[in-house]
């Protein structure tokens, strides 16, 4: 188990859904930015399935869901640099096909992150069809934008991040040191409101606090596999 990247200038979270890249690598992505690293969001679809409401419009829940990620990245990234984006392909429905992966190919030239942080696609038994896909999105997406002859039509130079994180991991072998900052991702965590009664269980105020000690617990599960207090776990691909 390896611990802790030297603090990367700049780190890129690209999750299927707002909310992914808060529960994968909130901490880690707060504790570089306290250290002034550049934190970007790449999400890629529109969250429109993220409620359990059948009645819920889905082009209401999309806007306020880009709302939430928009506010969990600004209690992450505090006053670093960074930009979110959304790609806006529907949930539920994203496939890695060539055409998604040119588009995360080109923001990763355009961002030039020194690190991608992502879901593992590899993971054993993973229903939801998004991460996968996700996953294999960000791994394939590094590869192609570090070779210049793929998609030598885009408009931004080739660029090789130093490594890939991919968090849920199905092996995994690093873990980032976040006992300083469990707060700040729950903070993050919780801005995602929309998702509070569905993905976070949340019912009631207690729920709040419950929610907020199954995540701190989790956190030291992983912490434990490195020796530190408090962490994130990730399968690390160290050369891209
Ligand atoms: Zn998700």
């Amino acid at each position: 188990m390896t611990r802790d990247l030297p603090t990367p200038a700049r780190a890129l979270a690209v999750a299927a859904h707002p909310d992914d890249a808060e529960f994968g690598c909130g901490g880690t992505l707060a504790k570089w930015a306290s250290s002034g690293c550049e934190v970007s969001h790449l999400v890629l679809t529109d969250g429109s399935k993220g409620s359990w409401d059948p009645a819920q419009p889905a082009d209401e829940l999309v806007s306020v869901r880009e709302g939430e990620q928009r506010t969990a990245a600004a209690v992450v990234r505090r006053d670093a640099p960074g930009e979110v984006h959304f790609l806006g392909w529907v949930d539920g429905e994203l496939v890695s096909g060539l055409e998604q992966r040119e588009r995360v190919a080109w923001w990763i030239r355009r961002l030039r992150p020194d690190v991608v942080l992502g879901h593992d696609p590899w993971k054993r038994y993973r229903l939801h069809p998004d991460h996968r896909h996700a996953g294999f999105l960000v791994t394939d997406g590094t590869v192609a934008a570090r070779d210049p002859h793929f998609f030598p039509e885009h408009d931004v130079a080739p660029h090789r991040p130093r490594a890939l994180l991919l968090w849920e991991a199905d092996a995994p072998d690093h873990v980032e040191d976040i006992s300083r900052f469990v707060d700040v991702k729950l903070d993050a965590l919780l801005a995602h409101r929309s998702q509070h009664t569905s993905t976070m269980g949340i019912t009631s105020t207690e729920g709040i606090e419950q929610f907020r000690r199954r995540m701190t617990d989790r956190a030291a599960r992983d912490g434990r596999r490195a020796g530190v207090a408090h962490g994130e776990a990730f399968k690390l691909i160290g050369e891209t």
